[in-house]
C-alpha cells in the first residue's frame, strides 16, 4: 500500500464524480476515476489501487458485471470494493455482495458514513498485509488532512447499514 491510499473511482455521472474526488483527496486520498465499467476493470489492475468506490449503474458493463471481473482475477480480487447505488433497493445490497463487493453504500453519499467504510476496509486490508505501512497517518489521523479522527470510533463494521 502506498503512502497515500489510493482509490479508483468508477463513477459514469460527471457531477457525482467530481464532487467525491473532490472530497476524498481533500481528506488526503489520491483519487483516480474511471467512467464506465470496463474502464474501471482495467484500471484496478493498472493502477494497484488500495480501494474501489464502484457505482453499480454504469455503461458498457455495470457495477456488478465490473466487480465480478475484478474478483476473478487473482491481481485485483484482493483490493475492497465498495458499492454504491442509488437507491436503497430491497436486495440490492445482497446483490453487490454476491457480485463480491465487501461493503454498500447508498446515494446521495454522506461523506462521514462512506469513509468509515473506506477505513474500516483500508485497516483490514492492512492488517492482512502486515508488511505496508504506509497508511497509517491517515488511519491514524496522524496526518492533518486526514479525516475527521472522530468518526472513527463510530463507524459501523464493515459489511453494516444503517
Ligand atoms: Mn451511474
Amino acid at each position: 500500500m502506498s503512502a497515500v491510499p489510493k482509490v479508483l473511482l468508477v463513477e459514469d455521472n460527471e457531477m457525482n464524480r467530481d464532487m467525491l474526488s473532490r472530497r476524498l483527496a481533500r481528506y488526503g486520498f489520491d483519487v483516480v476515476m474511471a467512467v464506465d465499467g470496463r474502464q474501471g476493470v482495467e484500471m484496478a489492475r493498472t493502477e494497484n489501487p488500495d480501494l474501489i468506490l464502484m457505482d453499480m449503474s454504469l455503461p458498457v458493463l455495470d457495477g456488478w458485471g465490473a466487480t465480478r471481473q475484478i474478483k476473478a482475477d487473482s491481481r485485483t480480487r484482493s483490493i475492497p470494493v465498495i458499492a454504491l447505488t442509488a437507491h436503497a433497493m430491497a436486495g440490492d445490497r445482497e446483490k453487490a455482495m454476491q457480485a463480491g463487493c465487501d461493503d454498500y453504500d447508498t446515494k446521495p453519499i454522506e461523506l462521514s458514513r462512506l469513509l468509515g467504510k473506506i477505513r474500516q476496509l483500508l485497516k483490514d486490508s492492512r492488517m492482512r498485509d502486515q508488511s505496508t505501512g504506509g497508511v497509517t497517518d491517515v488511519l491514524n489521523c496522524g496526518s492533518t488532512r486526514a479525516l475527521a479522527c472522530g468518526l472513527s470510533g463510530k463507524t459501523s463494521k464493515s459489511g453494516g447499514v444503517s
